[in-house]
């Protein structure tokens, strides 16, 4: 279905407005409580559990595309899945209730519309509205707006509180580095991030560029139909093969009630998840041959795992590319796919000419090589008449930035699942718009007074899309509560359990009428 059908569907099914925080849905109503940008995974999971914990809370979801979803509707490439456990992936408050718990692209968006759906959030949502910049007065304690209408119309919206979840990547085009001559090349050149729906690649030669993620998920879905497919890599990713259908988690849903089998698969998976990564920070040389080793065994004899599976860097400097069902080591063991690290040297009227003299032919070229990083869904920020650079704050418990006031930014973790801290950063905006409504606080600001605390440039993975935007990602601390984490343990008790008013978040009460 079309962006433009699912928006009619979508609006149709929406148009009863709703009550409390429902108020949203008036169409003629510009000023908010809250408002959320983005209505992907993570601005609908905040808009239902803001209607749980902040019932009187008047709320509006804006959303630039036609249809809601996000990333799990924009990209439609062949095998388009998750990379990680549905039970993790899913929310804490809605079970996933899927069979596979690595799901494909169409459940998971059915799962984020079901679940608007079901908590009426899906009445809050105004789809094609674009926020532009934002301004924070204090005097008035409130977010001005600039957001692009349907019709390209300038509107003005206002609120107390602003909630971004507008992802972390650019939606217009994903990151194409350019090599020379490309225009020479006779066949398709294809981006991930926009792929043709009518793109006939059966019984074609396909040369998928990249290494990540994407090139591993399209790779062995390709191979089903094309001729041929070859994943050129510049240099190798960790891959890691796990059962798309979790058994431990099927049999607990089989003989649990669904919410203690919901608890059960989803600590079993964070722990499971907390494990290895910890194993992989600990003991890098043990894990790296030990997912060599397991790649050797999917692939059986007369594979180069040294050339094409040992990567330059350690397990989980990047993300580990994880392989349900081994389905990419199966395709390259029926040769119906194969991996090649080289260097592209430039294209070739039939392909690509390697930096080692070899020709790889192709009718089709996919460039998976990643995406533009772009934070704030590229809006522009203002506090006070002074225009805020990102990269020059630091990041209060990964959600708020200093000197930034009422406004939180849901970015999840890049070592497990993001909703995990999706839904944690949630709870805590809930928390935090109580206690101010308790202590009649009008908005609160992340503030260091600590000199002892240095900000760290670093970022979170060493993969390209974060290496190439260090200079737009706000900085972490030496210490708490300005150091990223990422341990779901450490932070759920840290947003769930710990103390609101902790000495970094000043309160400003609201100013006698
Ligand atoms: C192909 C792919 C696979 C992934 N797989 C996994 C996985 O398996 N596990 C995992 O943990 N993570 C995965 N990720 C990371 C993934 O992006 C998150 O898991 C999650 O879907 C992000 O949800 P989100 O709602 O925060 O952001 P998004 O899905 O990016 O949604 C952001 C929304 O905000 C809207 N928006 C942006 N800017 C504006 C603006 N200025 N005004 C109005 N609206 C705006 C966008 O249109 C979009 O609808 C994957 C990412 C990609 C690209």
């Amino acid at each position: 279905m079309s962006e433009q059908a699912r928006e009619q569907a979508f609006t149709a099914g929406a148009a009863t407005p709703a009550t409390g925080a429902g108020e949203g849905a008036r169409v003629d109503r510009t000023d908010f409580d809250v408002i959320i940008v983005g209505a992907g995974l993570s601005g609908i999971g905040v808009a239902c559990q803001l209607q749980r914990d902040c019932p009187r809370k008047s709320v509006v979801i804006l959303e630039a595309r036609g249809a809601i979803g996000g990333t799990w509707d924009l990209f439609r490439y062949p095998g388009v899945r998750s990379d990680s456990d549905m039970h993790t992936l899913g929310y804490r408050f809605r079970p996933w209730r899927g069979e596979k718990a690595i799901a494909d692209g169409p459940s998971i968006l059915a799962y984020v519309e079901d679940t608007a759906r079901e908590f009426g959030v899906d009445r809050n949502i105004r789809l094609r509205h674009k926020v532009q910049r934002a301004c924070w007065s204090s005097a008035d304690a409130r977010w001005t707006l600039e957001v692009l209408g349907p019709e390209g119309e300038a509107l003005t919206f206002t609120c107390n509180f602003l909630q971004m979840c507008s992802g972390y990547y650019a939606y217009d085009a994903g990151y194409m580095p350019g090599w020379p001559d490309m225009e020479r090349f006779k066949g398709g050149i294809v981006h991930p991030q926009h792929w043709p729906a009518d793109l006939d690649y059966a019984g074609k030669r396909v040369v998928v560029i990249g290494s990540g993620a994407t090139a591993v998920t399209l790779v062995p879905a390709m191979a089903e139909k094309a001729a041929h497919v070859a994943m050129l890599q510049r240099s190798p990713t960790y891959i890691v093969s796990r059962p798309a259908k979790d058994a431990i988690a099927n049999w607990l849903y089989a003989k649990l009630p669904e919410r203690a089998a919901h608890v059960l698969a989803r600590w079993k998976n964070i722990l499971l998840q907390m494990y290895f990564y910890g194993l992989a920070r600990r003991k890098p040389e043990a894990v790296k041959k030990g997912i060599i080793a397991l790649a050797e065994a999917e692939l059986g004899p007369g594979h180069d795992t040294r050339k094409h599976f040992t990567p330059r860097y350690n397990p989980w400097d990047q993300r580990v590319c994880l392989v349900p069902d081994g389905d990419l080591f199966k395709a390259i063991r029926a040769g119906k796919a194969s991996i090649v690290t080289d260097e592209i040297e430039r294209f070739t009227e039939a392909g690509l000419k390697l930096r080692s003299g070899e020709d790889v032919a192709a009718d089709i070229i996919v460039t998976a090589t990643g995406l533009v990083m772009r934070l704030m869904g590229g809006m522009a920020l203002v506090v006070d008449g002074r225009s805020v650079d990102l990269g020059a704050t630091m990041t209060y418990k990964g959600m708020m930035f200093s000197e930034v006031p009422n406004l939180a930014s849901t970015f999840g973790y890049t070592n497990a699942s993001w909703t995990l801290k999706a839904d944690l950063t949630a709870e805590y905006v809930c928390r935090i718009l109580n206690a101010m409504d308790r202590g009649g606080y009008a908005f609160c600001t992340p503030r260091n007074t600590d000199p002892a605390v240095t900000p760290d440039a670093t970022p979170p993975l060493s993969s390209g899309y974060m290496q190439r935007a260090k200079d737009i990602l706000p900085k972490q601390g030496s210490k708490r509560p300005w150091k990223l984490h990422q341990n779901y343990a450490k932070d759920m008790l840290a947003l769930r359990f710990g103390a609101i008013d902790d000495g970094a978040l000043t309160f400003t009460r609201r100013r006698p009428a």
